[in-house]
C-alpha cells in the first residue's frame, strides 16, 4: 500500500511525499493515523530555528489513530484500538533500561536515524505507519484524537512532577499559560496541588481561566506581589517555569517560601536565559532548582491514565481551526504565530 506523507525539504517548505509501505512484521502494527498535533520541535525547525535536526524531515510525534492490522505476535492492542504514539521507549533490556530509564537506552543509535530512502523523523504526518507495539498506548476512544496525541507533552510534564516531587494540597505557580503552561497546571490540580497561573497574553489568560484556574494577569499586577497578596505574605511551594525567559527565572525565586521552595524549570528559551541568582541566597534559603526534559515509559503509562480518565482536560489547548495533510504549510505557518495552543493535522 501507499503511506501519503509531509516532510520538510528546507526551513519553510513543507511537501507531502509518497511511497510505498511494507508489509507489517509479527511485532508490528499498521496503524491509520487520524491526527497529530504540531510540536514546537516541528514549527520551530520549519521557522528555521532548528537547523540542527536536518533534512529531509519527515517529523511530527504527537499523533493518535486506529489500529488496522497487528502482527501474530502482538497482543496489548487489537484493529479498532483508539492509539497513541509514544517517543522512544528504549530497547528494554539493557542496564539503564532495566532500571526504567528509557531515554537513555544504550543502545540507541548513535547516527540519527534515517528511513532507507533517507528521510529522518517518525513520519507523524503520515496517513498510515506501521509501529512497534512498544510504541503505542491505547487510549480512550471517546477521546477527540487530538487530545489523545497530547500523550507525549503529557508525559514530559508527568516526569517534571515526579522531580519536582509535588504533594497534595500544596500551592504551586505555573508561570506561562502556553499549551505546556497549561499542562503542567492541569496536571498539578489532577495531583491536587493548588494551582495558580500567571501570564500576560490575553487570549492565553482567558484560557487559563475557562479551564477554573487562578490567575495573575500580569498586565494588572506585579505577579511576585500578587502572589504574596495571596498567600498571606507566604510565597509558595513551588514554581513552575513553562516559559524560557530571565524574567520568569527571577520571578520564581521572589514568588517561593522563604526555605526549602522548589522550583521546576520545563521550558528551554532561545536566546538561552539567565538564572540570575545569589548563590548565597539559594543556600540560606534552602531552595531547589530542579531541570526536567523528556519522559520515560512509566510517564507514558500515566500520561495514558490521566488524558483516558479525563482527569486532566487538553480539549481547550487544541486550536479550532483544523488542517488537512495537504494543507501542512499553512498548518505550520498557523502554528508558528505567537499565541497559538497546539495546531492539529487531520490525516484521514
Ligand atoms: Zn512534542
Ligand atoms: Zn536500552
Amino acid at each position: 500500500m501507499k503511506q501519503r506523507f509531509e516532510y520538510l525539504e528546507k526551513a519553510h517548505v513543507s511537501k507531502v511525499g509518497e511511497r510505498e509501505l511494507r508489509e507489517i512484521k509479527d511485532d508490528e502494527v499498521l496503524v491509520k493515523q487520524l491526527t497529530c498535533n504540531i510540536c514546537t520541535t516541528d514549527y520551530q525547525q520549519w521557522m528555521g530555528l532548528r537547523e540542527h535536526q536536518g533534512y529531509p524531515m519527515a517529523g511530527g510525534h504527537e499523533g493518535a489513530g486506529v489500529v488496522e492490522k497487528v502482527g501474530a505476535n502482538v497482543h496489548t492492542v487489537k484493529p479498532g484500538d483508539l492509539v497513541a504514539v509514544a517517543h522512544g521507549g528504549g530497547c528494554g533490556v539493557c542496564a539503564n533500561c532495566r532500571v526504567g530509564d528509557t531515554g537513555n537506552c544504550l543502545n540507541k543509535p548513535k547516527e540519527k536515524h534515517r528511513s532507507e530512502d533517507g528521510y529522518l523523523g517518525e513520519f507523524g504526518f503520515a496517513d498510515y505507519n506501521i509501529r512497534t507495539e512498544k510504541q503505542i498506548y491505547v487510549m480512550n476512544p471517546d477521546l477527540d484524537p487530538a487530545e489523545a496525541g497530547y500523550l507525549e507533552p503529557v508525559a514530559t510534564v508527568c516526569r517534571g512532577m515526579k522531580k519536582l516531587r509535588l504533594q497534595p494540597q500544596e500551592t504551586v505557580v505555573v508561570i506561562g499559560a502556553g499549551t505546556m503552561g497549561m499542562v503542567n497546571a492541569q496536571v498539578a490540580r489532577a495531583y491536587a496541588a493548588n494551582v495558580i497561573v500567571s501570564e500576560i497574553m490575553p487570549k492565553k489568560l482567558e484560557t487559563a481561566k475557562a479551564m477554573g484556574f487562578k490567575v495573575i494577569d500580569c498586565n494588572e499586577k506585579d505577579p511576585v506581589e500578587a502572589v504574596m497578596e495571596m498567600t498571606d505574605g507566604k510565597g509558595v511551594d513551588c514554581v513552575i517555569v513553562a516559559v524560557g525567559a530571565t524574567k520568569a527565572n527571577e520571578q520564581a525565586l521572589q514568588m517561593l517560601k522563604k526555605n526549602d521552595g522548589r522550583i521546576l524549570l520545563f521550558a528551554a528559551g532561545y536566546p538561552v536565559p539567565d538564572l540570575p541568582y545569589d548563590s548565597n541566597v539559594i543556600h540560606y534559603r534552602r531552595v531547589e532548582i530542579i531541570g526536567t526534559f523528556g519522559a520515560e515509559a512509566s510517564d507514558y503509562n500515566e500520561a495514558a491514565k490521566l488524558l483516558n480518565t479525563r482527569a486532566i482536560d487538553v480539549s481547550k489547548i487544541v486550536e479550532p481551526k483544523r488542517f488537512k495533510l495537504d494543507d501542512c504549510q499553512a498548518a505550520f505557518e498557523a502554528a508558528s504565530t505567537p499565541g497559538m495552543y497546539r495546531v492539529c493535522i487531520e490525516l484521514n
